[in-house]
């Protein structure tokens, strides 16, 4: 692990800078660099974020070039189109494809070691792509995948059981958004399987109710962009963990998107499934005992967005 503990951002939108400003607000890096093609509102930001560092933290915040590549430690993706109001994230794949393999052809002119990590959607196709172009030791590139969909699921739950969101553990597998399921065989309040905890609490718990959890998840990100045009803090924060186990030799399950090589009975494609993240990335996926259906669920995921990925990258 090299001293300074440095990341660069690439894509100083609303995204990119969130993650700036939660990242020195966590105190979790020395440097942040940010470095997007329009570079004056990327030096903007930049002067903006620093300018609170002095009240709090001690990150040096600045606006750079691709150079800055080179002696960094984790460098986020967050260029590219945003969704619209009405867009899928699978809309924006084309013209993201596109401005990732020139974001790409850049850092490798400088790269150094550094893990990668994807935001820009679709995040699960732009993760292999990433993955397929840096040709790194697996666990090198991982996106953030379903990490922001599990916390989401964690609130929702845990409004419905009127509990704090610490006391709920489930997740979220699959394709960050809309081919997204929680695996709900293996959620737990606090140690109890939720469908115990609400027996005995008198709680409705079927099939009905978790549909509806879960479609409400699947579409919050839309409703988040209807509502004000754009999402950015939730994930900002789901980052700022992510950087903070990298950086500081902390290691945590999560669930993040990265390329399965037969895990799952799924190959050739990055999605999240339960994942040891350190300071090495993704140090290990693991195999869980699921119900049969949940497999099922996934795998038919797997197929299909392995089918579009092929589509997507033989069309350009
Ligand atoms: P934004 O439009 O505010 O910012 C995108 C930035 O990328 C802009 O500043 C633009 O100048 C820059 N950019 C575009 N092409 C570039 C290039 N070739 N080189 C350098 N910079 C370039 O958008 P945003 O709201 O910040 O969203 C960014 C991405 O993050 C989108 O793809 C969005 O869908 C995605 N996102 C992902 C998640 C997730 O959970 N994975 C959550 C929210 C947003």
């Amino acid at each position: 692990m090299k001293n300074n503990r440095k990341v660069v951002i690439i894509g100083a939108g609303f995204v990119g800078a969130s993650i700036a400003y939660a990242l020195t607000l966590k105190n979790s890096t020395d440097e942040i660099v940010l470095i997007d093609k329009n570079n004056n509102s990327a030096k903007g930001e930049a002067l903006d974020i620093n300018h609170g560092v002095s009240l709090m933290g001690s990150s040096y915040v600045h606006c750079g070039n691709y150079e800055e590549c080179k002696d960094s430690q984790i460098i986020i993706l967050t260029a590219g189109k945003h969704r619209d109001n009405g867009q899928t994230r699978m809309d924006l794949a084309k013209e993201n494809i596109e401005i990732t393999k020139n974001i790409i052809s850049e850092i490798k002119k400088y790269y150094n070691g550094a893990l990668i990590l994807v935001i820009s959607n679709p995040v699960d196709i732009i993760t292999t792509l990433v993955t397929e172009m840096m040709g790194l030791p697996d666990g090198m590139v991982f996106g953030s995948g379903t990490l922001l969909d599990t916390s989401r699921l964690t609130c929702k739950v845990a409004e419905y059981m009127n509990l704090r969101p610490t006391e709920i553990n489930c997740f979220v597998v699959g394709q960050h958004g809309e081919c997204s399921f929680p695996v709900w065989s293996k959620s737990t309040v606090k140690g109890l399987s939720i469908d115990e905890y609400c027996k005995s609490n008198n709680l409705l718990w079927n099939d009905t109710i978790k549909g509806h959890i879960n479609n409400s998840v699947r579409i919050m990100g839309a409703d988040i962009i209807s509502a004000k045009g754009k999402t950015q803090y939730g994930i900002a924060t789901c980052v700022c963990l992510l950087v903070d186990l990298i950086l500081n030799n902390k290691s945590t399950i999560v669930c993040v998107s990265s390329l399965l090589k037969g895990e799952y009975g799924i190959k050739d494609i990055s999605l999240s499934v339960p994942s040891i993240v350190d300071k090495n990335g993704v140090h290990k996926i693991f195999n869980q005992n699921w119900l049969d259906s949940e497999f099922s669920s996934l795998r038919e995921i797997g197929i299909s967005l392995s089918e579009e990925y092929k589509n997507l990258i033989n069309f350009h």
